[in-house]
């Protein structure tokens, strides 16, 4: 029996998801690293969203937790270093019914990738982009990242990082045609949990850093603020990023209205305390998806499309 597209179609939509249906195999990353928080907080969003597995692709690039794609019961494409965001690009562009994922980390999305980061960005194509920063690079023992602090000491610059670390929240903000930018931590699930939510539901591209412990080389970094929440600081506003229970621990908070770019790029400058919520929305920002207007092509218009450009380089 064959189905056409709207059957199919139809037929997803009776279909629901347990949170089981994401599960992959026991993640290898180490005895708590933050990224284990992430993998569960992101198969609760599919869960609760009831994700087509098949319909949803997880692209990454190379870190430790570009292992994501390994561990999810998805499509997954563990890519190559820096390169996570155009190889998505171009699975959206060609499958725009696909719900796409993107995970970074640090030196992957803004060192490396740091001009594939900018133009995702601005091209705003509708995907789910996050950023698990840990300050350093993980996966090849504790080198130097471009968000590790002044002074702290990595294997390749034993004497302390020489540079201010870069702000990425700032940087993301500037780039023209920014529409969603928020920044949450691992450590707080149920902020965790609501940002990529929020993150998810966003038409466009949704950018996400995530504060991220990395107990192996970093565990000082975000240890202060693990254990004493007057650390952090919570942007709260109606159309913002809210989370259950937290009231209780975090006491710090600033009204901020997420539509206000400019008050937005004040927040995001360096603070004394972790400022953690949505600093920027704005669904109406063009779309390069559709600004495009990509014609429909069959495989075969496509074939014949690429025969006779190669023609032309016929010697
Ligand atoms: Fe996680 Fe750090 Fe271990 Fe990598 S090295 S798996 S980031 S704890």
């Amino acid at each position: 029996m064959s189905c056409s597209l709207f059957q199919i179609a139809e037929l997803d939509e009776d279909r629901h998801f347990e949170l089981s249906d994401y599960q992959g195999p026991v993640a290898r990353w180490c005895s708590g690293c933050g990224d284990h928080s992430v993998l569960t907080s992101v198969q609760r969003v599919l869960a609760e969203a009831d994700a087509i597995p098949e319909r949803t692709v997880f692209v990454s690039g190379i870190g430790c937790s570009s292992r994501f794609p390994h561990y999810l019961r998805t499509y997954g494409f563990h890519g190559i270093h820096g390169r996570a965001l155009p190889l998505a690009t171009g699975v959206k562009l060609s499958r725009p019914d696909l719900d796409v994922w993107v995970v970074m980390g640090d030196g992957d999305c803004i060192s490396i990738g740091a001009g594939h980061w900018i133009h995702a960005v601005r091209y705003n194509v509708d995907m789910t982009a996050l950023m698990l920063d840990n300050n350093i690079y993980g996966l090849t023992k504790k080198q130097t990242s471009p968000t590790t602090p002044q002074g702290y000491s990595s294997n390749t610059q034993p004497y302390g990082s020489w540079l201010p670390p870069m702000n990425p929240l700032e940087a993301t903000l500037g780039v023209t045609n920014a529409s969603f930018v928020a920044q949450t931590a691992e450590w707080l699930p149920a902020h965790l949990f609501s940002t990529l939510r929020a993150a998810h539901e966003h038409r466009g591209f949704s950018w996400v850093r995530i504060l991220q412990r990395c107990p192996h080389f970093t565990a000082d970094i975000f240890g202060d603020a693990v254990k004493d929440p007057s650390r952090v600081e919570l942007l709260v506003h109606d159309d913002g990023i809210t989370a259950p229970g937290l009231d209780r621990i975090i006491e710090h908070r600033t009204a901020h209205d997420p539509s206000d770019i400019d008050a937005a790029r004040r927040l995001a400058e360096e603070s004394d305390r972790l400022r953690l919520g949505l600093f920027f929305r704005d669904e109406s920002r063009p779309r390069y998806e559709e600004t495009r207007h990509l014609p429909h092509l069959t495989v075969d218009d496509k074939l014949a499309a690429l025969e006779k450009e190669l023609d032309r380089h016929a010697v």
